[in-house]
């Protein structure tokens, strides 16, 4: 299992060359390529979310009750009074950082359903939704999830590599359990969150743009621009 330390280096390095990439190409300006280079290298550690690892847990759950304040304030902001929004700003960050933060350290396996390509879109929606109702555009909110996916994505495939045992060129027993489509050995708790995706799936914004783009070559075009040989 890789540890916390080589998930955050090789999410952040990973995620900054892409955002790179998208910004030399001009389709994210610096800001948002900045954005997006946070949201994968958040994306690399987020999958340990079921771990009860104190140390991942901490920055997982710090950066969710902060994220989790910031929407309590954007949806209330032009309706409350700002005394009663810095009231349920605190009340939601208490109830993220103590009550959820038990739930996830009580409830779940570690390796077990969050570590699997499903919970990665489970994520990427939700991630793709947020930044929509924050008021991002379709293509930028899917520019943040894509992001977030990859840095997922990454931290799968880097605990599936550790368990190899390179020195005696044998699979640990933990091989196979990061990288899945589901948990297959949990049906019931897959299902439900089958049921979850396809229902945000409805509410995620619109992607024709962004996939236009992710299918044009020309956004690679820069890869190999100046040199001739
Ligand atoms: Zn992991």
């Amino acid at each position: 299992m890789a540890n916390f330390k080589t998930h955050l280096q090789v999410a952040s390095i990973s995620s900054g060359l892409a955002s790179t990439l998208f910004y030399s190409s001009g389709h994210l300006l610096a800001e948002e390529a900045f954005l997006c280079w946070i949201m994968g290298t958040f994306g690399g550690l987020l999958p340990d979310i079921d771990s009860d690892n104190s140390h991942s847990l901490g920055i997982l759950f710090g950066a969710f009750s902060v994220t989790a304040c910031g929407f309590t304030a954007v949806a209330w902001i032009d309706a409350w009074p700002l005394i009663w929004v810095w009231a349920a700003c605190t009340m939601v960050f208490i109830a993220v950082q103590f009550g959820v933060r038990y739930v996830f350290a009580r409830f779940t396996r570690h390796r077990g359903i969050f570590h699997s390509l499903l919970a990665c879109l489970l994520f990427m929606f939700i991630t793709a939704i947020g930044a929509a109702f924050l008021g991002a555009g379709g293509t930028m909110s899917w520019f943040l999830a894509l992001f977030l996916g990859f840095g997922y994505c990454i931290h799968l495939l880097l605990d599936e590599i550790f368990a190899v045992d390179f020195m005696n060129v044998a699979m640990k027993r933990s091989f196979g359990s990061a990288f899945k489509l589901f948990d297959y050995r949990n049906i019931t708790t897959s299902g439900i969150m089958a049921v979850a995706v396809i229902a945000l799936y409805f509410l995620t914004p619109s992607y024709a743009e962004f996939v236009a783009i992710l299918f044009d070559k020309d956004t690679y075009a820069g890869l190999a621009t100046g040199m001739d040989w």
